[in-house]
């Protein structure tokens, strides 16, 4: 796998769209009917916001259709909880279904099939273990044995599809098996299982059913009924395809196309959901939709919008090679959509207290702030100006380095919106902690210019401490330490590889008064700070903000370097 991301900023060309245009050329289908087939066995993440993007516009662009499918094959994996939950961040995304499937829904039809193909002489009960039937399988460089049960009368074949089907024999004792080819060099094509019997109720079907279709056998067929004309999946299933093929071929029903494409993967993340539901069920993020994970709901919460998720799915495109996306590449598309559309506001994460001690006690100024620069439509709003301050505890230093600009004892800097202030006296605790800083104001330099001309080198944002409201901000970074947690070293768990520092609690930190009544949900930028969220855990006099992604884009700064602009 290479670290290169798929594309560059320009606009990617579709391999699928150019099959597409070719059967509608030829008249192999005329219409474009696709699903996004989820199994509902988790929540989805951004990997499958890649497959619904491609899936939903890829029918937009046809004027076709496209279907939400549950593929709830496995009772023993899929609950309620993840089809609503799934439900939910499809249409978060953006999309609305057509027909709203369940492969359960087919269930009697595939029953039907099968005994279908059980009377062409093409599939069979199987009653090897399922280790011998793994071992009968052979391997890439041996051919697989045929088993003993292969060649049973049709009649047998039947009889026993019947009692498998009535519950009269325990999981594990037999499957239902196409009969094809065990000596094929595709390991698909060696006698796939078709059913396996498991006692354990379905969330839909109940307890109607104990042998259940594998995907193999479910998912095409689906397809099929559903009228699927491009049956969209991932390159893991490439070698899947002529079984796909061979199973519409033998039933004589309609032919979808199976076309594969490459998995998303992102650095800093994993992607399975079996490492995302290990992270949730062994406590190291608080839930599905914790702000660290990719998850749709995690990244929703952590403040990403939609608009900004379909624009990624955009610009990495679809293609036949697996790579790794730069986790920088979303979040600089992040940050071109919200610097768009967020209002600025101030607020201090660490709050060190500043005296002005040369203006009035008591009075209280509203300086006009511009609430986005990049949309004049946002507007202005007022911000209280007073006596005591906070501004952030890094923006002073009581003996700065050289290239250190911001305030510091005898320095002249700039409050944004407000006045210059030059810093008199540093007065500290007994165990010498700065607890506050001394300084003057120019009453001349309101609005934030000196009519002397007077140039100063640092702005700082700043909120006025007799009108702050308080928040709790909640700073995040990459969910796991290292760049690829996939690759995990000899010995080692991936979740070795986690981040300690993936969260920081920040409390007492000092917000600008419009913001006392902000909502789960509502986005601002922090000015100098980044992208922040209120997010759903703000109660009455006690606000929550999720930071969604700092202002420094590497990404750009990369793209520069390496001369692709933008
Ligand atoms: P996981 O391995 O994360 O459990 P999955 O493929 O088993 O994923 P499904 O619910 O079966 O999850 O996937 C639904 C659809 O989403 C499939 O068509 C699948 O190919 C696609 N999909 C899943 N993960 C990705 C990914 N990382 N990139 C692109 N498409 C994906
Ligand atoms: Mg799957």
């Amino acid at each position: 796998m290479s670290d290169k991301p798929e594309t560059t900023d320009s606009a990617p060309a579709n391999f699928i769209h150019a099959i597409i245009d070719e059967h509608l050329r030829t008249g192999r289908y005329d219409h474009v009917q696709t699903r996004f087939p989820p199994e509902p066995n988790g929540y989805l993440h951004i990997g499958h916001a890649k497959a619904i993007c491609l899936n939903f516009s890829t029918a937009q662009k046809y004027g076709g259709k496209c279907n939400l499918r549950f593929d709830d094959t496995n009772p023993l994996k899929e609950e309620q909880e993840y089809i609503d939950a799934i439900m939910e961040d499809v249409r978060w995304l953006g999309f609305q279904w057509d027909a709203l499937c369940y492969a359960s829904d087919y269930f009697e039809q595939l029953y039907e099939w099968a005994v279908q193909l059980i009377k062409a002489g093409l599939a069979y009960v199987d009653q090897l273990s399922a280790e011998e039937i793994r071992e009968y399988r052979g391997t890439l460089t041996e051919p697989g044995r045929e088993s003993p049960y292969r060649n049973r009368s049709v009649e047998e074949n039947l009889a026993l599809f019947e009692r498998m089907r009535n519950g009269e024999f325990a999981e594990g004792e037999c499957v239902l098996r196409a009969k094809i080819d065990m000596a094929s060099p595709n390991l698909n094509m060696r006698d796939p299982v078709m059913y396996r019997i498991i006692h354990a109720p379905h969330p839909r079907t109940g307890d109607a059913w104990c042998i259940y279709p594998m995907y193999d056998w479910a998912h095409g067929q689906s397809d099929s009924i559903e009228g699927v004309t491009h049956s969209l999946c991932t390159l893991e299933f490439e070698a899947h395809r002529p079984l796909y093929n061979w199973f519409i071929e033998k039933l004589g029903i309609f032919a979808p196309t199976q076309i594969e494409f490459a998995r998303l993967n992102l650095t800093y993340t994993v992607m399975s959901k079996r490492k995302l539901r290990r992270l949730v069920e062994e406590g190291y993020v608080r839930g599905w939709d914790d702000p660290r994970m990719p998850t749709l709901s995690g990244l929703r919460r952590r403040g990403y919008t939609p608009e900004a998720i379909r624009e990624f799915c955009d610009r990495i495109g679809v293609s036949k090679s697996n790579s790794v996306v730069d986790i920088q590449m979303l979040e600089h598309v992040l940050r071109q959509d919200l610097n768009k559309r967020v209002e600025r506001r101030m607020a201090v994460l660490d709050p060190l207290r500043v005296v002005i001690t040369n203006y009035p006690e008591g009075q209280t100024e509203y300086m006009t702030a511009i609430n986005n620069p990049e949309d004049e439509g946002a507007g202005t709003r007022q911000v209280p100006f007073s006596r005591v301050l906070y501004i952030e505890r890094e923006d002073f230093m009581e003996d700065p380095p050289k290239k250190f600009y911001r305030l510091a004892p005898g320095r002249e800097v700039r409050l944004r919106y407000a006045y210059f202030i030059t810093c008199t006296d540093v007065v500290k605790d007994a165990d010498g902690n700065i607890v506050e800083l001394h300084c003057t104001y120019d009453p001349a330099t309101r609005g934030g210019d000196a009519p002397d001309g007077r140039r100063v080198k640092a702005t700082l944002h700043w909120v006025s401490a007799a009108h702050a409201v308080e928040a709790e901000v909640r700073l995040y970074d990459h969910l796991f330490g290292a760049p690829n947690p996939n690759d995990v070293p000899e010995g080692q768990d991936f979740t070795d590889l986690l981040n300690p520092n993936s969260l920081q609690v920040l409390t007492g930190c000092k917000l600008e008064p419009a913001l006392a009544e902000a909502h789960p949900g509502e986005r601002y930028q922090f000015e100098r700070k980044g992208y922040f969220v209120v997010d759903p855990d703000t109660r009455e006099g006690h606000l929550v903000f999720n930071r969604t992604v700092t202002l420094r884009d590497s990404w750009a700064k990369l793209q520069k370097k390496m001369g692709r602009g933008k």
